[in-house]
């Protein structure tokens, strides 16, 4: 048997989706003029699929600063920090992310996915439990794969199962810790994070936020959906990443227990190359836009009221209450593929999501909002879902 019979599934679905139009992943960009515009197949859309939440990809002090970076030392570490040597940038980065979130220890990691990866792994030994939501992001299922601990799930956003599974499973021998993200990836939904800071910390467990979404879009400082719902100071351990809010690639996981440092023998730290200087660099820059200009993300919120309003009038079936995600649910992944592909000759690039980034095999048109939109940028995306509505409706009635 071929070594890549497993795929045939995967190739089936795509066969599908090109029958219908463009396979919706890996769809090429010709050029990014803006945080909010790009050129896919020679015409000028309006992208509203980026997790671009601050808009501050094209922001002039991160091109600055990481033109700036390169100029001084180099385009890439070529190595691990354990390795090969620290950089000034990481040291610095980690000292400022520190500060703000207002924690005893700040580790930076090359990825969001390697923070989780890396922290949740080396957190859970041989005799600990790790406690996740059903709907956590791969990176944390990945994470539990590669720790030597247990794993129990519960289910989505529901506090009152993760206490009954933490009464159920004392561990005696052993520490518990319980992940869940703040806004959930996919659909848009937030974590009773109160609840389950609460569940976690009687239950004698620890709690891990993963604010990849929520950190630079909620709260008064941009410190995420924790600070915005009071809780921050109860969280174990908070990681985000660099690629949304703060425009470059990397993330960070911090922890109000000093102890934490111990983590930087944790594999996917130290087996693999550091983020390069510019890309370090940038997200300095954009940590110190969003701790010096509060207020940051109040266009990303005004324009996100606007499209839920706006799609919720036309009836659209969406996930979630208004955030800055903003998902469709579609009957199917042919009409999911359909609709991807009719916004697109309209004009308006959004995210096909489908399992396995989504739960329960449900087929998603995924928005997802930048502080970069304008009103107008909006309407003009409402508008042409309002042509899609109409075209289903005529559709359905032909049916
Ligand atoms: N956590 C969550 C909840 C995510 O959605 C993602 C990526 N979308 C990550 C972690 C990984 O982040 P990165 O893409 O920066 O590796």
């Amino acid at each position: 048997m071929s070594i890549f019979e497993k795929f045939s599934p995967y190739l089936e679905r795509m066969s599908r989706a090109v029958q219908i139009g463009r396979s919706p992943i890996g769809i090429q960009f010709d050029d990014i003029l803006s945080p909010t515009r790009g050129v896919i197949e020679g015409k000028e859309v309006i992208m509203i699929g980026t997790n671009n939440y601050l808009g501050l990809t094209f922001e002039e002090s991160c091109v600055t600063a990481a033109k700036a970076a390169i100029d001084a030392h180099g385009t890439g570490t070529t190595g691990s920090r354990v390795a090969n040597g620290n950089y000034v940038g990481h040291t610095k980065l980690e000292r400022s992310l520190n500060k703000f979130m207002g924690m005893a220890s700040t580790i930076v990691f090359s990825t969001g996915y390697q923070t989780n990866l890396a922290a949740i792994s080396a957190l859970v030994g041989p005799k600990d439990q790790v406690f996740i939501d059903a709907d956590s992001h791969a990176c944390i299922y990945d994470a539990t794969r590669l720790s030597t601990g247990t794993t129990i799930r519960f289910r989505h956003n529901n506090a009152e199962d993760l206490d009954k599974r933490l009464s159920r499973s004392q561990n005696t021998d052993g520490a518990r810790l319980v992940v869940v993200e703040g806004m959930y990836s996919m659909f848009g939904d937030l974590a009773p994070l109160d609840e389950m800071t609460e569940v976690a910390h009687r239950h004698g467990a620890m709690i891990y936020v993963d604010e990849a979404h929520s950190f630079g879009s909620f709260g008064p400082k941009g410190r995420g959906l924790s600070e915005a719902m009071g809780v921050l100071d109860k969280i174990d351990f908070y990681s985000a990443t660099f690629s949304k809010s703060l425009a470059s690639i990397g993330g960070f996981c911090s922890s109000k227990h000093p102890q934490f440092e111990l983590l930087r023998v944790s594999r996917p730290y130290m087996f693999t190359a550091s983020p390069s200087p510019s890309a370090i660099a940038s997200a300095q820059a954009a940590l110190e836009k969003i701790i010096s200009e509060e207020g940051l993300h109040d266009n990303l919120w005004a324009r996100a009221r606007q499209l839920h309003e706006g799609l919720a009038q036309m009836g659209f079936d969406l996930a979630a209450d208004a955030s800055p995600i903003i998902a469709i649910r579609r009957h199917s992944e042919e009409q999911a593929v359909r609709d991807f592909n009719t916004l697109l000759d309209r004009g308006v690039y959004v995210n096909f999501s489908g399992p396995p980034a989504t739960p329960a095999g449900i087929s998603l048109l995924r928005l997802s909002v930048s502080a970069a939109h304008t009103e107008e940028e909006i309407n003009k995306v409402l508008s042409v879902f309002q042509t899609l509505a109409q075209d289903n409706k005529v559709a359905m009635a032909a049916s």
